[in-house]
């Protein structure tokens, strides 16, 4: 399944990067915005997508630093120590490694009490290894992720058993090579990208099926150069990221044609508002944004800061905070 794409619709091939930081900055100014008030429960991710596109773009300075801190310091929850979406509201593993992320990105951890943030993601670790997302107890190959993203990036790696957190992630694996959210999970590319990132985390990449993954993920590249994150799905910006990250970690980034993919994504702007939709002449938001300028940074696109591929943070400041794995090609 893929999608014909139509050249004539006044497309450029130029990313169009004034237009795209107007629209991460604009995103969010009305707090009456009808899209604003529905997107409540995501409000940290949506955060950690706008100031990360932002700072790959060189425009962090844009946002208001002052109030994004206050906003995340009322998001910690006083008895876990867990952070939630918006105040308010329950803490999740989720909306704890974006604030996290977007505390990295602002060189202000200090800011809110980390050791509870570290007791928060212990708490979740099960006897099989696996995390819960959060109290109410689901289990996923996205919370072993986000466990070790936010305890690597705090320096608290020590507090979960990664040996046995390692052990379930490899249950996880499939015999295509990919991975699913739980044991006999079918493989989905953004679940493959959860499992290498946490292997990179804790230098244990040396552990799957290379080559058997990397030809799955290879395989997501369409005619029409988007990627899909399953056999048979249609093409999706975000779907960019989380294989060409995984391709990246796993050295094989060359198994795929960069021009063919940088030409898809630069169809997916939106020449009018700025930002990225999922696909060509769909509407735009903030999560594709991310993705889109993320993949077009890990294809070395000129003008934009390096992106680590693990952590989905400019390279400079995962730099200062901690070294992943990545395999040579
Ligand atoms: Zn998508």
């Amino acid at each position: 399944m893929d999608m014909e794409v139509n050249e004539e619709r006044g497309t450029t091939h130029e990313l169009l990067i004034k237009k795209h930081i107007e629209y991460v900055v604009n995103h969010g100014n009305d707090k009456n915005d009808f899209e604003y008030t529905m997107t409540e429960f995501l409000r940290m991710s949506g955060i950690y997508w706008g100031t990360t596109c932002l700072d790959i773009m060189g425009q962090l300075d844009k946002l208001d630093k002052k109030s994004i801190i206050e906003f995340i310091k009322k998001c910690q929850c006083g008895s876990s120590g867990g952070i939630s979406a918006c105040d308010g509201h329950d803490p999740h593993l989720l909306y704890t490694l974006s604030a996290i992320q977007i505390l990295c990105t602002y060189d202000a951890l200090h800011e809110i009490d980390i050791q509870a943030v570290g007791k928060y993601v212990q708490s979740l670790q099960q006897p099989d290894g696996s995390f819960f997302g959060d109290k109410w107890g689901e289990i996923d190959t996205r919370f072993s992720f986000c466990a070790a993203a936010i305890l690597a990036l705090t320096n608290q790696i020590h507090l979960i058993d990664v040996k046995k957190a390692t052990e379930f992630v490899l249950s996880c694996a499939n015999a295509d090579g990919g991975f699913g959210s739980k044991p006999y999970a079918e493989s989905h590319a953004g679940l493959i990208y959860c499992c290498v990132g946490f292997l990179s985390i804790t230098h244990n990449l040396h552990r799957l099926e290379r080559e058997k993954l990397a030809w799955w993920l290879c395989e997501r590249q369409l005619k029409s150069g988007g990627l899909n994150g399953r056999p048979e799905k249609l093409p999706d910006v975000c779907y960019s990221w989380w294989v060409l990250a995984s391709l990246t970690i796993l050295g094989r980034l060359h198994w795929i044609s960069s021009e063919k993919l940088k030409e898809f994504i630069l169809l997916c702007q939106d020449a009018d508002t700025g930002g990225f939709s999922a696909r060509p002449g769909n509407m735009p938001d903030i999560f594709h944004t991310l993705f889109g300028v993320g993949a077009l940074s890990l294809l070395g696109y000129q003008n934009l800061k390096k992106i680590n591929p693990t952590f989905c943070m400019p390279e400079e400041i995962v730099q200062k905070l901690y070294q992943v794995q990545i395999l040579e090609s």
